[in-house]
């Protein structure tokens, strides 16, 4: 088995990130967050591969915050595209945790099938390398064995195990053995034992749920349960698998670009139209389709539940609701 040494770990970021932008989890200020290494200072920021999850998921790595699209101009009638942006450059993600791969692979089922595939996902996807980490010890708010994750086995370019004093590392990609070659003087073959998992706190019982859902649109249960939320967003903001987004036009002129950027499905402008009809004016209509969505439409779309159990939302949240008890709800109305 390949080892790395958790004494070798920074001349492994250093190694990694002259090949490639390096985005390692960290802590800086009151955010934890995927950030580049390079900007990382010892004694003020704090390197965060223990932490089950931090506070950002790296969705942005493939799925930006905010990203141009296209520059034009205009003389007149004529309308000429001038750029395309649709170039990327070599990023390695380390430590993303299974979970939230499995939210990278949710996206690549949004951005990259069905006869479809976005260009500018797909050109930051393939030149993104995924180091995982293996989950031996979930955390309280974990429930992603739930959602079909497994916390040891994610599919990623390359899986580590925490062993205490290194890592364990299994190149499980061509891109996963490419990037393994840039460390591999760095890297001792030994016998190494994996750790055995811990058991999951959280129950959830999701298995079934997304069938009884077809018959609970209308259901007044939808009223109770979306009373305390504020359509902030901020679940939207924080969860790996959101991904829905708007196209802006920024110009000067009779020139511009055009970008686009998240968006959140509990905000009511999301679904207003021009003539000002809203088919989600209320807020129990946009909680509805936000639950639906994630436990319903996908996993009928997909074959995969669009939550995968990271927990994050429960923690931001401003008016305590949990996914969680709303699926234990759901299960039990009548
Ligand atoms: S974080 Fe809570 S209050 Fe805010 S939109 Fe999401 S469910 Fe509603
Ligand atoms: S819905 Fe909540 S628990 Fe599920 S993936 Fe999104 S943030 Fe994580």
């Amino acid at each position: 088995m390949k080892i790395l040494s958790k004494q070798k770990l920074t001349a492994a970021f250093d190694q990694l990130a002259e090949k490639a932008e390096l985005l390692v989890p960290m802590q800086k200020g009151a955010t934890s967050a995927f950030l580049p290494w390079p900007e990382f200072e010892p004694g003020r920021d704090e390197l965060r591969l223990e932490a089950l999850n931090v506070d950002k998921p790296p969705k942005d790595a493939v799925l930006p915050q905010t990203e141009r699209m296209y520059k034009f101009s205009a003389n007149g009638p004529e309308v000429a595209v001038q750029e395309v942006y649709e170039i990327s450059s070599p990023r390695i993600v380390f430590g993303i945790r299974p979970c939230d791969f499995r939210g990278i692979e949710c996206l690549d089922q949004v951005f990259l099938t069905r006869g479809y595939a976005d260009g500018f996902y797909q050109s930051r996807r393939d030149n993104t390398v995924f180091i995982a980490q293996a989950c031996y010890q979930p955390g309280p708010n974990c429930f992603c064995n739930a959602m079909g994750v497994d916390p040891v086995k994610p599919q990623a370019d390359v899986t580590i195990h925490d062993l205490g004093d290194g890592y364990a590392w299994e190149p499980l990609t061509p891109k996963g053995e490419e990037t393994t070659e840039v460390i591999s003087d760095l890297l001792q073959e030994k016998k190494a034992e994996l750790p055995e998992v811990k058991p999951f706190t959280r129950q959830v019982a999701y298995a079934g749920l997304a069938e009884k859902l077809k018959d609970l649109f209308e259901h007044p249960i939808w009223e109770k349960l979306s009373d305390p939320c504020q359509n902030c967003g901020i679940c939207t903001y924080s969860c790996p698998t959101c991904y829905c987004f708007d196209i802006q036009v920024k110009s000067f002129g009779e020139a511009g670009y055009r970008f686009r950027c998240w968006d959140s499905c509990m905000y009511r402008e999301y679904t207003l139209m021009a003539g000002g009809h809203n088919p989600r004016e209320a807020s129990r209509e946009r909680f509805r389709n936000r639950f639906l969505h994630k436990l319903q439409f996908f996993q009928e779309r997909y074959g995969q539940p669009l939550c995968i159990g990271c927990g994050r939302c429960l923690i931001v949240c401003p008016a305590g609701i949990s996914i969680v008890n709303i699926m234990q709800e759901l299960k039990e109305v009548e």
